[in-house]
């Protein structure tokens, strides 16, 4: 090893795993092992293909001034392992670990289709069974029988069958219950339903589990924001649409001005970089356990350049539950709106948002619209359900 690779890696070695520790803590919650022992996971699990554009010179460094170990031709698929920190993508080649410019790979088949799914359930469309008022379930399918308990509105229900006076039959706490189905909503929640978001670039677009981004959608006028983050690096985690920019900018600014300091721990996400995340993740938890912290390709708010997660300016609790309690986010949940921010997954919504809650997550919707959100205590999703929007 050079002495120059090294010194590189060993920075690249201590930037990557603080930044990687605080991007994975943000999908889930706890501690994973850093980005270095992940790669060789990363590049078996991904189903992205790289392709370089052109003859690409394979380098011993992340940079034009390292010495060139091979050139591929044209054409040539490219197995990556890693990505640095200033763009550029780490390779194996020939057993050897290399660097080549991202500027001359395509990436290809990236798109959440390529995600694995079990095969035995990719195909079955689980019905979801809603409470849409406060619900009594009964010993028996009518109003005259008992009341074994109430179940507030919102509740889903595990329906186990259907009387022939239209009755569900539920399954309570192990015991055998019956709702009448006029209070019952269904819907279907198999993976083949989601539908694509046909206003991608819109700023009041819904994106989440059930309406995904359109297939290798970029926003076209992402932006450098101007807030401090928790890492130092230039990278796309800095980067939100031009009008979410401008209004981070102001957010931040006059939140210090009150004595309350942020930070920024990531913002855009580009669909690859989910695409190489969630596959890792699959890969080592599985498809079903992967989905219940980290978002489906295309289905991430982050790769809309609207979203953001922040922390306090002690950079402790990023992208934790104990950020809940803390001043920085009482002020954002009473100031956000007025710059055009919601806090996207509140408490107590998390069947309605598909999350936990998440107080560091901030999307921008505009200030109209996060005004009314934020004042009537609603999600984005019960904004667009009915009332609350003209139809
Ligand atoms: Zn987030």
């Amino acid at each position: 090893m050079t002495q120059f690779k090294k010194t590189f890696l060993n920075k690249k070695l201590v930037s990557i795993s603080f930044a990687s520790t605080i991007l994975f803590t943000s999908l889930i919650g706890f501690n994973l092992p850093n980005i270095e022992r992940l790669g060789p996971n990363i590049a078996s699990a991904a189903t992205a293909t790289y392709t370089a554009t052109d003859n690409l010179n394979i380098r011993t460094g992340p940079s034009t001034t390292n010495k060139i170990i091979t050139t591929v031709k044209k054409g040539t698929q490219l197995k990556v392992t890693g990505k640095t920190s200033n763009g550029w993508l780490k390779v194996s080649i020939k057993g050897r670990t290399g660097y080549v410019s991202s500027k001359y790979v395509k990436i290809t088949n990236s798109s959440s289709t390529t995600v694995k799914k079990p095969e035995n359930k990719s195909n079955v469309a689980a019905t979801t069974y809603t409470a849409t008022d406060n619900l009594n379930i009964r010993t028996g399918p009518s109003t005259t029988n008992k009341i074994i308990t109430t179940v507030k509105k919102g509740t889903q229900l595990k329906v186990t069958g259907k009387t022939s006076n239209g009755w569900l039959k539920v399954s309570i706490k192990g015991q055998t219950g019956y709702v009448s189905s006029q209070y019952v909503k269904t819907s279907n929640s198999s993976s083949d339903t989601i539908h694509v978001v046909t206003k991608p670039e819109s700023i009041s677009a819904l994106v989440n589990k059930k309406n995904k981004l359109p297939e290798n959608y970029v926003p076209k006028d992402l932006v450098y924001t101007s807030i401090p983050f928790i890492f130092k690096e230039k990278t796309e985690k800095r980067k939100m649409r031009r009008e979410a920019s401008t209004a981070i900018g102001k957010l931040f600014a006059d939140a210090k001005k009150q004595g309350v300091s942020l930070l920024g721990v990531s913002a855009y996400r580009s669909h690859a970089t989910q695409v190489v995340l969630f596959n890792s993740y699959v890969k080592r938890d599985g498809y079903k356990k992967a989905l219940t912290y980290s978002a489906l390709p295309g289905t991430s708010e982050h790769e809309t350049g609207l979203a953001i997660d922040v922390t306090g300016g002690n950079g402790k609790c990023a992208a934790q539950d104990c950020f809940g309690g803390t001043k920085e986010a009482k002020w954002l949940k009473s100031h956000a709106a007025n710059y055009g921010f919601i806090i996207r997954y509140p408490k107590g919504k998390e069947s309605i948002t598909g999350y936990q809650y998440e107080p560091w997550h901030l999307r921008y919707v505009g200030k109209s619209i996060a005004k009314t959100i934020m004042s009537k205590g609603i999600t984005l999703e019960e904004y667009y359900s009915s009332k609350y929007v003209a139809k």
